[in-house]
């Protein structure tokens, strides 16, 4: 067998494992309890209960001692119980500070951030650390933070039940080892196996404590497309079948072609976001299209009325400056260069590049 070949099968294998290992009923049925333990946040009433992340104006400033960073700028954010959104946005937009937040692994310094019910910005130092070991799992780029190299998988997955309610522990180690396809390599030791399946084991050790929330920063970052696939099938599983609301920050834009729910940010705020249209909802049917065809694009609109407004679109219609012109027509608001001087004017016949917006306009005044 030539070398490429023997990758090929690997790789296959890969992905083939996660869908033939059977999620066993005790498994399921502990995360179902833990879920409905605890599901009575004080907020829940004035939330709803199917609510899991709730940001309004979300600020965070970093303090250094020569400047103030503000990495995140009011943003705002609604994810339901059960949803499974991907977060992307340029390096340095805040993604990681805002999954920092949620995880409860940094305090945000103004606005509002509700996870589960609770209200991070009461909790105490202990409650805090509840929060992290109860409520939320954590999945990295960089494995190394939360994996021991030199113990073997199964090693490395006990751990943490131990140090949570202690019971059972080598039973739920293999349950969950089975739940991210990995139960065969349970007595490999973590640096003997491949990024993608280092991954995996991540997320199995994330899961130790049956979190309802599970975030993931860039956790496909360092392996490749197959490997990618792969993981991303992992996480939809947990979803579909467990029930996991699921946020993660991804720059791979093959990932967040995937997901149903795509936010984007840009300088610290939710600027626009991607659902995926009804008829592609089955994810085997997303093959070959691209992503504007899958999904349908909207603007953020803040609690203030604000949007922002691509700069690709501002410059298709010349906005030069810091002004622009909003007018009422026909049930539509339409946005014009305000710069101009023969004001409504301004916005027709210029915008080549717009055709198919500069065609509405026009049909709109007739
Ligand atoms: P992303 O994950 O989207 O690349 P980050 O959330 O890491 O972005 O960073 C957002 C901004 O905040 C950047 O300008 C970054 O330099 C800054 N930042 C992040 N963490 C810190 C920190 N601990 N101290 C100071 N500035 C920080
Ligand atoms: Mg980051």
């Amino acid at each position: 067998m030539s070398e490429e070949t023997k990758n090929v099968d690997k790789a296959s294998l890969e992905a083939s494992d996660i869908r033939d290992s059977v999620i066993s009923q005790e498994l399921r049925d502990s995360f179902m309890q833990a879920y409905a333990k605890n599901t009575q946040g004080e907020l829940e009433d004035q939330l709803g209960d199917n609510v899991m992340i709730l940001c309004e104006n979300l600020v965070k400033i970093y303090k250094t001692k020569e400047t103030e960073v503000l990495a995140l700028q009011g943003l705002e954010l609604k994810v339901e119980k059960g949803e499974f959104i991907a977060i992307i946005g340029s390096s340095g937009s805040g993604k990681s500070t805002f999954l920092n937040m949620i995880g409860g692994l940094d305090r945000p310094s103004a606005g509002k951030l509700y996870v589960d019910g609770k209200d991070l910005f009461k909790m105490t130092e202990s409650q805090l650390v509840d929060y992290k070991k109860n409520t939320v799992g954590f999945v990295w780029q960089n494995n190394a933070r939360n994996l021991f190299p030199y113990l073997t998988a199964l090693q490395n997955v006990e751990l943490p039940i131990r140090f949570g309610d202690n019971k059972d522990v080598e039973k739920r180690a293999l349950d969950l080892l089975n739940l991210v396809g990995m139960a065969h390599k349970k007595d490999s030791k973590l640096n003997q196996m491949s990024g993608g399946e280092q991954q995996r084991i991540a997320i199995a050790i994330a899961l130790a404590n049956r979190p309802k929330l599970l975030l993931a920063d860039e956790p496909t970052g360092s392996v490749d497309q197959r490997t990618s696939d792969a993981l991303l099938d992992v996480f939809r599983r947990l979803n579909q079948e467990l029930g996991i609301t699921i946020v993660i920050v991804t720059h791979d834009i093959n990932l967040a072609k995937k997901v149903k729910r795509v936010v984007m940010m840009r300088d610290g705020k939710t600027s626009s976001e991607r659902i995926i249209k009804q008829e592609f909802a089955d994810p085997s049917l997303l093959k070959g299209f691209v992503e504007e065809e899958t999904h349908d694009e909207f603007a953020i609109l803040d609690r203030a009325g604000r949007v922002q407004i691509p700069r690709e679109m501002l410059d298709a219609i010349g906005v030069k400056g810091n002004r622009i012109r909003l007018q009422l027509e026909d049930g539509r608001i339409l946005v014009t260069n305000g710069e101009s001087e023969d004001g409504e004017d301004g916005d027709d016949g210029k915008d080549g590049k717009s055709g198919k917006e500069g065609k509405s306009r026009r049909k709109n005044k007739g």
